[in-house]
This record gives C-alpha cells, sequence and structure tokens, in this order.
C-alpha cells in the first residue's frame, strides 16, 4: 500500500481514545491515518475508575506527565486493594494485595517461606501488608513518588474520573492528529469477502483499512456486524450488575480502593479528589435491583439521601476472536471480567500493545490474528481465573450467593490445579512456573490472596512456639525505614494541584 493505512476506530470511551494515542504515537501519519467516531448521545459506560500499574507505563510512554492529567482527571495514587469482610470464616477482617514494587524483592521470599511454614500447619506471621512495602503505604496513606535518593522504581496506580480522564485524551489525541467524528454509527458495510468496507452514519460513510470496535457492550462491529460469539463467563462468575453511588470526598484521601463484600456480591470505595465513586457488584439471580441499593444506601450511610443512584449491566465473558477479518475489539466489545481487581483497562492496554506490535510485524496484514488472538483468550482465561479464586475461597455462610460460590465447581484446570498445589504444601511459584502464568498474577499475588483469606490447611496440634521469625527479625525495620522517604498522600496531590 502506498498511501497510509486508514485505522478507524469506532467508539471514544476510555478503550477508545487509550487505543488512538496508542496508534499515533507508535505511527508516523504516512504510514497510518487514525479516525475516531463516536456519538456523545449515546455516551460512554463512565465507571471503570480504577487501575493497575501498567497505566503508569502508558502514560510514560505517551510523555503525558502526572502533574498534567491528574489534576484534570480528580485522579488519586493506588498502591493496593483493601479487601474487607471476605473470609470471616477464617477469622481474617481485612487484608491487602498491595502491588508489587522492587523493594519487596528483599522480603518477599519471607513472606512466601512463612506461608509455606503456615501451610505446613506451623503458626507463622503471613499479613502480606507487612512484607510488601505498598502494603506498608497504604497503612500510612503515603504517595508512592519516590524521592530521587531513593534507589528503587515504585509501582503503582490511580484512581481517576473515567468522564474526565476520556476528554483529556480526547484532547491529546486530537492535538497529536486523530481525526475526530462525532456521528451516530446506523450500519456496517461489509466487501465481499467479509471485510468491513465501511461505516454507515449520519453524517455520511466513514471508510477504512482497519477498523477497531470500542462501542462498549454493544459490540456493534465485531459482534453485531461480523457476527462474532461472546462466551459467557457466567457459570464461575455470577455478578452481573452494580448499583453506583457516589459519596463525598475522603478529608485523608486514601491511596488504596476498598472492596467490601456484602450479602450478595462486593462493594467498591473508589477516592477521587473530589467525591468517592462506590459501586455494589452484585448477582442479580441472588439479588433483585432495588434490595440491592437499599443495601449499598445502608452501607454508605444514605438511606435519606436523594442522591440517585445508577442501575447497570454487565455482560461478563470474551469474545471467541478478539480480532476477526479486519477488526479488532478492545475494552468492553472484546468481554469484561467484572471489576474485582480493576483489570479491564489494564486488558484493554496490554491489548493494544500486543495487537500493535503483531500489526507491524505482519506488515499491516493479518497474518498474526491466530496468535493475537490466543494471546488475548488467554489473558482474559487466566485474569478470569484470579477473579473466580476469590469467591471461590469466601468462608461467608450469610447467603446462598457466597455459598454457591464456595461449592461451584466449574474451574478451569489450571486453578484447579494452583489451589491443590496450595493446600497439598507443594511449590506454588513451580506450579506458576509450570504452567507459564506468571505475566498474568505472580507467585507473590498468589501468595497474597490464599494468605489474606487465611486459607490453610489446618494447624498442627503441637506448636514448637511463635513462627514469626521473619517479621521480628529485619523486614519491619526495612519496610518502616523505607517508608520514611515517602510523602503524605494529601500533601502530594496538593503540590500536584499547584503544578509542583
Ligand atoms: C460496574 C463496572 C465497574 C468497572 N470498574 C472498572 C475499574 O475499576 N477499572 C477498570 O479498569 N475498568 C472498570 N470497568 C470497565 C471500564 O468501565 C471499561 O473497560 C472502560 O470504561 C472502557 O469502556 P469502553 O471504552 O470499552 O466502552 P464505553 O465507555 O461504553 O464506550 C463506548 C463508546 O462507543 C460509542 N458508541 C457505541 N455505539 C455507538 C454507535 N452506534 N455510534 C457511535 N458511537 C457509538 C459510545 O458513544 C462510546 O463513546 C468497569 C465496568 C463496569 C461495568
Amino acid at each position: 500500500m502506498n498511501r497510509p493505512m486508514n485505522i478507524v476506530i469506532a467508539g471514544g470511551g476510555t478503550a477508545g481514545w487509550m487505543a488512538a494515542n496508542y496508534f499515533v504515537n507508535k505511527w508516523p501519519s504516512d504510514k497510518v491515518n487514525v479516525t475516531l467516531v463516536e456519538s456523545p448521545d449515546i455516551g460512554i459506560i463512565g465507571v471503570g475508575e480504577g487501575s493497575t500499574p501498567t497505566l503508569k507505563r502508558f502514560f510514560e510512554e505517551l510523555k503525558i506527565k502526572e502533574r498534567d492529567w491528574m489534576p484534570k482527571c480528580n485522579a488519586t495514587y493506588k498502591v493496593s486493594i483493601r479487601f474487607n469482610d471476605w473470609s470471616p470464616g477464617s477469622g481474617v477482617k481485612q487484608y491487602r494485595h498491595p502491588f508489587i514494587s522492587q523493594t519487596d524483592t528483599f522480603t518477599q521470599r519471607a513472606f512466601e517461606v512463612n506461608c509455606r511454614t503456615r501451610r505446613l500447619g506451623l503458626d507463622s506471621h503471613v499479613n502480606p501488608e507487612d512484607f510488601l512495602l505498598n502494603g506498608v503505604l497504604a497503612k500510612q496513606n503515603k504517595a508512592p513518588l519516590t524521592p530521587e535518593n531513593f534507589p528503587f522504581r515504585m509501582e503503582y496506580g490511580y484512581h481517576f474520573d473515567s468522564a474526565l480522564l476520556g476528554n483529556y485524551l480526547r484532547d491529546v489525541a486530537v492535538e497529536r492528529s486523530v481525526t475526530h467524528v462525532s456521528a451516530v454509527i446506523s450500519d456496517v458495510a461489509l466487501h465481499a469477502s467479509g471485510d468491513i468496507s465501511h461505516l454507515v452514519t449520519d453524517r455520511g460513510n466513514i471508510e477504512g483499512d482497519f477498523f477497531v470496535d470500542c462501542t462498549g457492550f454493544s459490540s456493534t462491529l465485531l459482534q453485531q456486524a461480523l457476527g462474532v460469539k461472546f462466551n459467557s463467563y457466567s457459570d464461575n462468575l455470577f455478578n452481573d450488575s452494580a448499583v453506583v453511588l457516589p459519596t463525598h470526598a475522603q478529608e485523608n484521601i486514601q491511596v488504596e480502593t476498598q472492596s467490601t463484600a456484602l450479602s450478595n456480591g462486593w462493594c467498591w470505595s473508589i477516592p477521587l479528589q473530589n467525591r468517592t465513586g462506590n459501586g455494589y457488584v452484585y448477582s442479580a439471580s441472588h439479588l433483585a435491583k432495588d434490595k440491592a441499593e437499599e443495601e449499598l444506601r445502608r452501607h454508605l450511610g444514605l438511606e435519606n439521601s436523594d442522591v440517585e443512584a445508577r442501575h447497570l449491566k454487565m455482560k461478563v465473558g470474551q469474545v471467541e476472536q478478539h480480532w476477526h477479518k479486519n477488526c479488532l475489539a478492545l475494552g468492553l466489545s472484546q468481554g469484561f471480567i467484572e471489576p474485582l481487581e480493576a483489570t479491564a483497562l489494564h486488558l484493554v492496554q496490554i491489548c493494544i500493545e500486543y495487537f500493535s506490535d503483531m500489526f507491524e510485524k505482519g506488515a499491516f496484514s493479518s497474518v498474526e490474528r491466530v496468535s493475537y488472538n490466543a494471546f488475548a483468550k488467554a489473558r482474559f482465561d487466566r485474569v478470569r481465573d484470579y477473579i473466580v479464586a476469590h469467591y471461590k475461597l469466601n468462608t461467608r455462610n450469610d447467603s446462598d450467593y457466597w455459598r454457591d460460590n464456595r461449592n461451584n465447581l466449574v474451574l478451569s484446570d489450571s486453578l484447579k490445579s494452583i489451589i491443590s498445589t496450595w493446600f497439598n504444601r507443594e511449590d506454588l511459584g513451580n506450579e506458576i512456573k509450570r504452567q507459564n502464568i506468571g505475566m498474568h498474577w505472580d507467585s507473590v499475588s498468589w501468595h497474597c490472596l490464599f494468605a489474606g483469606y487465611g486459607a490453610f490447611p489446618a494447624l498442627a496440634q503441637n506448636q514448637p512456639g511463635r513462627g514469626d521469625l521473619y517479621i521480628e527479625q529485619n523486614i519491619e525495620r526495612f519496610n518502616q525505614g523505607c517508608a520514611l522517604n515517602f510523602e503524605h498522600h494529601n500533601a502530594v496531590l496538593l503540590a500536584q494541584q499547584h503544578g509542583e
């Protein structure tokens, strides 16, 4: 092709604008032209306000500084997720799953050895947040920014207003030469080959060589026009609904998401600079919509408030092929694994990155389609497994929902093997290596989950004394010492607002 390739992105939610920015950043305009078409009348989903640390890499690659985008999106730092009330049966009220940072290479072995000791039946210190630096920062409410003389790289994510982030990414993309069209797509026209030829809109036809479906759950291009099948995860992830209600901003803005188990699901609490986002994710076949709203209001102390709640349906699963013909689906149109652990934008990002590499490697043809589809499918399945484990391991007894989750035997072979390795006291790190799944969730994250739930074989009757050897030695001193280098979250956000 002598002329530049025309890539048309349908949909201007976070997925669409992330893709647009990534493409214009990666490919010069004499190679690729990017057009994004979206309808403000249809709007975006408007939730999805927590990220994993990969988003940091996204902004770094785009050369967008935190002090530029964060204040404009009411964004805050995120170093951990705090899980409340997921496993009361094992005596654990709450635990943290901190993002793993470079300093943790000094302490994670002790954490894993203590977990191994505990799996063998001897009592030992296994609270993840005491071993991993981001857990300590979360407890002290400190921002994860490193002073220049701190020689380790910290990993962290963000909380942000998704609508504002979309607007911000749109402005950057348009400035960097993405063509933005506001129009409603009413039809998708195909060539005889089955490839998409153009989008029919109320502003005329939009032709392209390659199309990216970012139209959200409706998946107007990939699922509707090209008929790609959607495979639901409903047999092992029961949640299909959410109800959302904001509360005031926190006085001391937390540096972590809270995820609190409720009667038939769980509630997120995401601290932004100007408000706190909250949402109850639940299973509609276990709890009626109005009861869910009532319970969320009670949980937030909003019984008498007239703030209106938003109700959403979620389509949980993934498409059979993420790239079919000349169309790639990204974001909710390719699939969704419910918001626990906030993995959706993470999947969007790694799919954009891998697709771009494969597309370029195949000289902008479809030769790498099969390997890309295998990559995307595995990513979704393995992330799904980690989320499923949160439900499988619960020890709540207050509803059928929790018992059904615990008793559910529909698990992948991969997850079954992880769980049996743990309870059979075998080497979890080796099992993760054997399955080659460390790129999805590594050994430490799995240890956090099992240990956080207090999910261990029974304690031995004869205990030789307290087995908390490791934490009593140098780890606490090390982490507390490291934490002295970090500033309080509010102070950092304030400085950032003043352009510092
Ligand atoms: C309850 C819930 C909580 C979530 N929490 C998180 C979280 O904490 N972290 C996380 O990473 N993700 C989360 N997600 C997922 C996250 O919201 C999405 O991955 C993200 O917002 C990307 O959405 P999207 O761009 O794919 O779709 P959308 O935001 O729905 O955007 C779709 C776009 O397509 C356009 N469009 C659709 N049809 C047409 C048409 N016919 N013509 C023209 N334009 C059209 C719309 O105008 C819109 O611009 C959550 C999702 C849900 C449901």
